[in-house]
Order: structure tokens, then sequence, then C-alpha cells
């Protein structure tokens, strides 16, 4: 597992700095290369750490975003000083000590990113010997027992695949006739697994229940009465969850995915997307050289899984004097003979073999010299082979992906209202497609007997994407853990060789069309294809951005939307982006905020139902308010461009170190036991948000208003505020006209601020009308036709 980031810093330091390598590197050779900057041997790889940074005063943090520094979505501020966190090399550091950044706190070495990735490997590997074959299951008890109330069925089941959370158990079994059945919960103690379980009222005394394995083991049991007198207390509500016990890569959550669909036909498909993703593949490529000046890059044609890799080259001195350059094919090496002086010396330069090998290897390769440097300095002889550099297994497919979505829903055809959850656009992300998963499991394990969660799939279409970037993602897991965009690279020539692979990609939660970079947001790089939020070439270039598009295009049902990032605990919602004047994009009326916020307190004391975690009120707002402005992101698509209800999440909130009294972040691939509880809590979030669209479909109740103060006579200028039953939009006139969706809305008065008041200083008609969240109207005025049942008041100013 390699976790490196290629020292960037030489071309970066002079353009920032003004200062010429020389200053910067004394003592190294000076052999001129043709741009004026001396021949420089070629930089070395360096490791990445995430670190908080601590940045004391606005103009370090400009230089911070002006030098591209890689920034985590966590930043906090205390009595002026910013904190905002980061994924840095040593050389990035000491660049950014000179103006005034210091390291307050380092989150995470490559040493613990290791050490992730070891036990993740483990966990794997456990799941899969646990669950390749059929399991065996015992039944250590089934009773039933009757207290004041109620009579219980209660059973105890272990199966041989128990220590993997993805194995379920489902009991079946029959009162009065009818079939009934329910997925045991599984019980852990100290990352032992113990048993099932399974506690639920039963109308009348079952004979015998069954226990079936999702890996196909059974065992049955007859009932029989729990001889004990002590009854145990009112037990709880059933239900199960907790199905999640690793990191999950892109192929695992699809192979989970096809499983549910497999085990719950009736309530779950996959949808295959139409935009394949680019693929976990590269070009193989070789560096041959050893100084800038002197050093050919060579890239395959095909892709290094497909040949390439199999490429070797070598630089030859024919040992004869006065010889030219040749260049001779044999089968997939390329043979280059360097050119000779009288004295049998090379005298080829790079520029020259670039040259040659574009002109007679160019069915296998494409040459250039190193980074746009001209070549000007002769080769010495060398071997390489090619290497696309993936470290992933065979197994781990370089096709192009399809990216999946699981509908689940009674009802999949578009008639009921629909509530998307998506995961991974920033590949490096690990615990987010598990809040997707978590919640798909327990949406269909609970269904048969929870009344709630059967309510939630009976009367809603759920879309959940548990990873949009897969491709990133397996390179997050193989080859750079802190890889946030997707893989394909759009650099030109210049900064194309190996030493930018963890650099290349395009930042897909950027990629999108409203707010964006293109058009002057601010959070976003256009220009620069190594920025780690670059935009791409365009709008919505890239097929993990069309695929979003898509799903809100294709099923126009869906009305809330919730895209799932980490870290540091937050909950937003559009405006996401800002431009160079600090506009946002348009703020909500102040009812859709309100909606905003009301929901908000459903979905927040579900996460914290978990443990305790409090999304805290300076992380809960507009992302620009709270966070920092991120043009073309997808919240902000699907808001304006959709006009769906869309938030962010940012899981793993920061953890409160009682020893050391402060705040922890987290970081992007915590250990997984901490990983683990942010997707419990997240997962009761994402369901929480799924409960908001619910009782919002079920909003027929149309809102009511009123003007305060209503109609009558004022010696001087009146403050107009409304006041409304829930939360709602009011549409307004002030010239006596009906009100229409045309009107003037209230807004807000300021950022985090309430409704703004309507100053009346001329005697006036206000005639307007309310709407609400599930766009109930009130009195059911119909702004579109001639009806005049809108309210009105007058006020008369003496
Ligand atoms: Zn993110």
């Amino acid at each position: 597992m390699v976790k490196k980031k290629w020292k960037r810093n030489l071309m970066l330091m002079s353009a920032i700095t003004g200062l010429g390598f020389t200053t910067l590197y004394p003592g190294l050779t000076t052999k001129t290369q043709a741009s004026g900057l001396p021949d420089q041997p070629l930089p070395k790889e360096e490791s990445v750490s995430v670190v908080q940074l601590e940045v004391p005063n606005q103009k370090a943090k400009d230089k911070l975003l002006e030098l591209g520094i890689d920034l985590a979505h966590r930043a906090s501020e205390h009595s002026g000083i910013l904190e905002v966190d980061a994924v840095v090399t040593p050389t990035e550091l000491a660049m950014l000590k000179t103006f005034g950044i210091k390291v307050k706190d380092t989150l995470i070495t490559e040493k613990e990113w290791k050490a992730r990735t070891a036990e993740r490997q483990t966990a794997v590997q456990q799941e899969a010997n646990l669950t390749a074959a059929e399991d065996s299951v015992k039944i250590l008890r089934a009773n039933y027992y009757t207290n004041q109330s109620e009579t219980f069925l209660y059973v105890e089941a272990k199966t041989s695949a128990g220590a993997a959370a993805s194995t379920a158990l489902t009991a079946t079994w029959t009162e009065n006739g009818v079939e009934k059945s329910a997925t045991l919960e599984r019980f852990e103690d100290a990352n032992q697994y113990m048993y099932h379980f399974l506690e639920i009222p039963v109308s009348s005394i079952p004979s015998s229940v069954k226990i079936t394995s999702n890996l196909g083991g059974f065992a049955v049991s007859s009932v029989t009465e729990w001889l004990g007198v002590d009854k145990p207390g009112s037990p709880k509500k059933h239900y199960v969850k907790d199905f999640v016990d690793h990191y999950m890569a892109p192929a695992e959550l699809y192979e989970r995915a096809n499983k549910l669909a497999k085990e719950f036909p009736d309530l779950v498909e996959i949808i295959d997307m139409p935009n394949k993703t680019n693929g976990y593949r590269r070009l193989a490529q070789a560096t041959v050289g050893s100084s800038t000046n002197s050093s050919v890059v060579i890239t395959s044609k095909v892709w290094g899984h497909e040949g390439g890799n199999d490429i070797s080259v070598e630089f030859r001195n024919p040992e004869i004097s006065d010889s030219p350059l040749k260049v001779t094919i044999d089968g997939k090496k390329i043979l280059v003979d360097l050119a000779t002086d009288s004295s049998a010396k090379v005298t080829s330069t790079a520029k020259q073999v670039v040259d040659a090998l574009n002109s007679d290897a160019k069915e296998l390769v494409s040459a250039t010299t190193y980074r746009g440097i001209a070549g000007a300095e002769t080769v010495s002889p060398a071997t390489a082979t090619l290497t696309d550099g993936l470290k992933a297994p065979a197994s781990v497919s370089r096709d192009p992906f399809t990216v999946k979505a699981i509908r689940i829903g009674k009802h999949r055809d578009g008639s009921k209202p629909g509530v998307l959850g998506y995961a991974q656009e920033h590949a490096r992300e690990w615990v987010t497609p598990l809040v997707t998963i978590e919640t798909a499991e327990r949406l269909l394990r609970n269904y048969a007997y929870n009344g709630e969660t059967k309510k939630l799939v009976d009367n809603l279409d759920i879309f959940l994407v548990p990873t949009v970037n897969p491709d990133g993602a397996n390179y997050s897991f193989y080859d750079y853990n802190m890889q946030r965009k997707n893989m394909t690279n759009y650099c030109g020539q210049d900064k194309s060789d190996q030493g930018f692979r963890n650099s290349w990609g395009v930042d897909i939660n950027r990629n999108h069309s409203v707010g964006s970079a293109f058009d002057g947001y601010v959070g976003a790089s256009t220009t620069n294809c190594t920025s780690s939020t670059y935009a791409g070439p365009s709008e919505t270039s890239e097929p993990e951005a069309k695929n979003i598009v898509w799903l809100a295009d294709k099923f126009s049902n869906i009305k809330f939307a919730m895209n799932i990032h980490s870290y540091g605990g937050y909950f937003m919602w559009s405006p996401g982006a800002y431009d160079a004047n600090r506009t946002t994009l348009p703020r909500p009326t102040a009812g859709e905020e309100a909606f905003y916020w009301a929901a908000s307190d459903t979905i927040l004391n579900d996460i914290q139902d978990h443990r305790g975690t409090v999304i805290l009120p300076s992380r809960t707002g507009p992302v620009p308010d709270v966070l920092y402005s991120a043009a073309g992101n997808s919240a902000d698509y699907l808001w304006y461009a959709k006009g769906i209800y869309a938030w962010d999440f940012e899981v793993g909130a920061d953890l409160w170190n009682k020893d050391r009294q402060r705040w922890e972040a987290v970081g992007f691939q915590p250990a997984f036991s901490e990983g683990h509880e942010e997707a419990m809590e997240f997962a009761n979030g994402l369901i929480g948000m799924i409960k908001v669209a619910y009782n919002n479909s079920k909003d027929h109740q149309p809102p009511s208003s009123k003007a305060v103060p209503g109609n009558g006579k004022f010696s001087g200028p009146v403050e107009v505020s409304f006041e409304t039953s829930e939360a709602a939009t009011i549409y307004y006139t002030l010239d006596g006209r009906r009100p229409t969706f045309e009107s003037e809305k209230i807004k807000l008065s300021g950022i985090r601020e309430d409704a703004e008041t309507l100053k009346v200083d001329k005697t006036t008609t206000i005639n307007w009308f309310a709407v609400d969240a599930a766009g109930n109207i009130e009195k059911n005025y119909n702004p579109l036709s001639k009806g005049n049942n809108f309210n009105s008041v007058t006020l008369t100013i003496k």
C-alpha cells in the first residue's frame, strides 16, 4: 500500500515566491536547461499526512487556497484564528510555515493509514472465509412467555458465519394461520460474535419457528414455554441494525446490493446507471533518466492491464563510433540504439530520443520530454519496464464501472415520492458508503416486522447510491488513501508523468452546472488539473456527475436528496457557492429556509439518538454560512435545477477529548470502531430524512398565514411581518395585483436571521398567499387561474 504524493513543490515554490531553483537548491549542478533553469535531479516521492493547520489571518488563508493545498471539509475558528485540516507533504508544510501557517496537530500519518488498510484486509478475508459456503445454523432457544400485557416469542440462534455482519438470520413462524417473519438482531460483545436474537409480541403461540440464513443454512425448533418465573420488563420495539463490520470497496458494496435484491425481490431492484466511469485503469508509463533535462517520459498506447505493462525499453550505447540513433521493435520490447560520436560517446539528447520514439515506436508508445523541459541533455543508457502503477489485485476490475443505485420501495413505479441518498463523490471518505448500505439493510430487514419501516417503504421510492466514484474509491483503497477525485487525467503532457498520478482527476462535487467555477463561482479550479478541487474541462463533463443528473431527470418523483460526505459533522443545504464578491446563489425563501431548519430538527435528533452525537448549530445551515464556497457542487444542482430539497451530510463529528479538554477531528478514515459508530448514527440521520420525506408526502393540509399588523390606520411607517402555521413561502404584491408564483417572495432578512419584514410608508394593499413545502396552497387558492381567494390587508398611513 503506497500513500505518497509526488513532490510537486519545485515549480510551485518558484512560481509563488519568485525564487529560482538555484536559490532553493544551491549546490546542485547548474547545467542550464533551455528555459534558463538548471538541470535538476528528478523529484522524489514524499509521504503525506493529514494535519490540523493554524491559519493566523485572511491573507494566510488566501495563500493556502492560492497554493491549491488539499483541504479537508472541516474548518473552525477560535478568536480570529482559523483551524483547517489539510493533506500535505513535509515540503508543503515547510513552505506554509513561511506564511505564518503552523501545524497544530497531526491527525493521521502514513503509518496509521497502513494500519487501517491492514485492518480492512483482515476483515475482508475473514468475511470471505466465513461466507464462502452455506453456514450452519443452530437454534439456542425458542421460547414464548406472557407478561402482564402480551405474549412474546423469544429466539436465540447462532450461525457459523455470525462473525460477519453481512450474515443475517430470518425467523419465520405462523400466528393464527398467517406466516410471519422478522430478521434477528445480531449480538456482539467486545468484538466477539455471541448470537442472534429476536423478541417480539405474537397474537398466538407458534408451535415452531424456522431460522434461515441469507447464506442458505437453516434450522427448525419447536417453541416451548419459558420456565422461569421472572418475566422481563417491557421489551424494546423490535428493530434490527448493524450490518457493516469493515470499510467496503466498490465491488463489495455492489455484491451486497445484489444479495439484497435477490433476497427481497418484491422490495428492491438494482438500477444500472447509463454513464460508465472511465475505469480503475491507467496507461503504462516510465520516466527514463535521472535528471529533468535528460529524461524521457514514455507512455503506452493501450491500458496497462491490456498489454501496456508488458512493454519494456532499453536505451543502449551501441559501443561503435559515429552510429546513428535507431529504434528497433521486437514484440513488446523497444530497443533504442543511441547515436554516438567518433569516440563512441553517446550524443542523443532526450528530445532526439523522444522524436525517434514518436516516429518509430508509435504503434506501442508515445514519448515526451520531462514536464515540458527542452530535453537538451544527452540521455544515459538505461532500461525500464512500463507500468500503470496500479496496486489492486487482479480481481479488482479495470473495466469502466457501471455505477449502481439501490431502489427500495413497495411501489417502484414513480407514483410515490422519491428520496435519494448518494455517497462517496469523494473517494477517500470511506465511511460514507456504509451509511447507505446500513440504511438499505435496515429498510429491508425491518420491513416485515417494524411498522414505521414498512410505512416508509410502502409509501416512498428510495434511491441509494453507495458509491458515486468507484474508480477513485478503488484507488483510495489500494493505491493512495487520500484520493479525492476520480481517476481521469485531463493534464496535458507537461503534467502527465507518473509523478502527478496522485493529483490527476476531477472533483465530482465541483463538476456540476449550477454556480460553477466556469460561471465565476468560488471554490474550484477550472485551470489547474492537479488541484484537489479541479472542476473538470467543462460543466458535467464526468460520467460520475452525469449519473446524478440522469437519476434526477429519469425519476422526476425525487423530491429529497442527501449528498453524503466526511468529515466534520456538518448538516448543510443551499446555497453552496458564492462568487468573487461573496454574492451567493439565490438564498431559499424564508419559508423554504424554515422548512430546511424544521427538517434538521428531525434528522439531527435521530443522529443524536445513537450515541449522543450533537451536530453543532455552528455546523448546521447553508454551506457558505458554516463552511466555505463549493462551486459546482451536486446538491446545488439538485436544488436549483431540479427543485429537490437537497442536503449535505459531513459524517464524522469531532470527538470531545476529556483529558485534553478539546474537540478532536476524526479524519477521513478513522479506526473502524469509530467509522462504524459514524455509519450507525448517520444511517439514523438518513432514515430521518426519509421520514421527513414521508411526512411531507402525507401533508395535505394547506398552511395559513396572517400579516402583523393587519388592516388599520397608522400614523407613520409600519413594519409588516407574516406569521405562518408551518414552514411556508409567502408570495405577495404591493400594487393591488393578484399574487402569483411570479410575485415577490418573503426572503430572509439576513444570513442566519429571521424572515424579512415589509416596510410600508404609504397607504398600501398587500395581497398574498402561502405555500408549504409539500406544495399545498393556502385556502386552495390557484395562482394560475382567476380565483381571488388570496389574502389581502390594507394599511392606511395618515
Ligand atoms: Zn467530500
